[in-house]
């Protein structure tokens, strides 16, 4: 009998982590992940705020000014491969040849955020499936926007981040030639450096080598640990 209520115990204190993982996935956590940049340093996360000088930050999902209206990260940090950084920091530097800079809004996610986000708003379309994770999961894909050096201001896009709308596909249509250019500037050095741009949001880059990485479920803090 106690050895039943025992592992009843047991089963509840477990139930959050089981639950996270309930469709499927079983993403890579901390240990695994330390190992695999040992063996191939591809693989480290890096800091982008670090890596990359002058790129600006507004980490939507560590504020309430987000779809979800909550705070999901407890840092505003952005991470992403080492190769996926690396091609940043080349598209940077083009875009500061125009008088632009990058604005990061996510960068790598971990798996448990991907998963409040689809229950939060179950359509795959602008929000990630958890039976397949998302590329951010992965560390190689970027959400941003650009933003003018000399003002600091952003750019005149079609939409707003995360506006979960069909003026957000990158092939609508737009009437303002300016938005059209931005767009068109910032998709068009993007590809140039490796990445695509998502079929249903402007804002958002898959780094083309993504199936190298698996899917992690690591949060911020515990990337900064020694
Ligand atoms: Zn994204």
């Amino acid at each position: 009998m106690r050895k039943i209520f025992l592992n009843l115990i047991l089963c509840l204190l477990s139930f959050p982590v089981v639950a996270q993982y309930k469709y499927g996935l079983t993403p890579v956590t901390l240990a695994a992940y330390r190992e695999d940049v040992k063996q191939n340093p591809l693989k480290e996360l890096v800091d982008l705020e670090r890596f990359i000088p002058g790129v600006k930050m507004d980490i939507r999902y560590a504020t309430t000014n987000n779809f979800t209206g909550e705070r999901i990260y407890t840092l505003a940090k952005a991470y992403a491969r080492r190769p996926v950084a690396v091609a940043l920091k080349k598209a940077q530097e083009e875009f500061r040849d125009h008088g632009y800079g990058i604005k990061i809004f996510d960068a790598y996610r971990p798996y448990a955020a991907t998963v409040k986000f689809y229950e939060v708003y179950p359509d795959s379309t602008f929000v990630a499936s958890p039976w397949r994770g998302s590329r951010h999961n992965r560390g190689c894909a970027i959400d941003m926007t650009l933003v003018n050096l000399a003002t600091g201001e952003e750019l005149k896009m079609p939409t707003g981040y995360d506006a979960f709308v069909r003026e957000a596909y990158p092939s609508h249509p737009v009437a303002d030639p300016e938005v059209r250019r931005n767009r068109a500037l910032l998709i068009q050095v993007m590809e140039k450096h490796g990445f695509r741009v998502n079929a249903s949001e402007w804002w958002h880059f898959d780094f083309r080598g993504y199936s190298a990485y698996e899917i992690l479920d690591i949060p911020f803090e515990k990337l900064d640990e020694p």
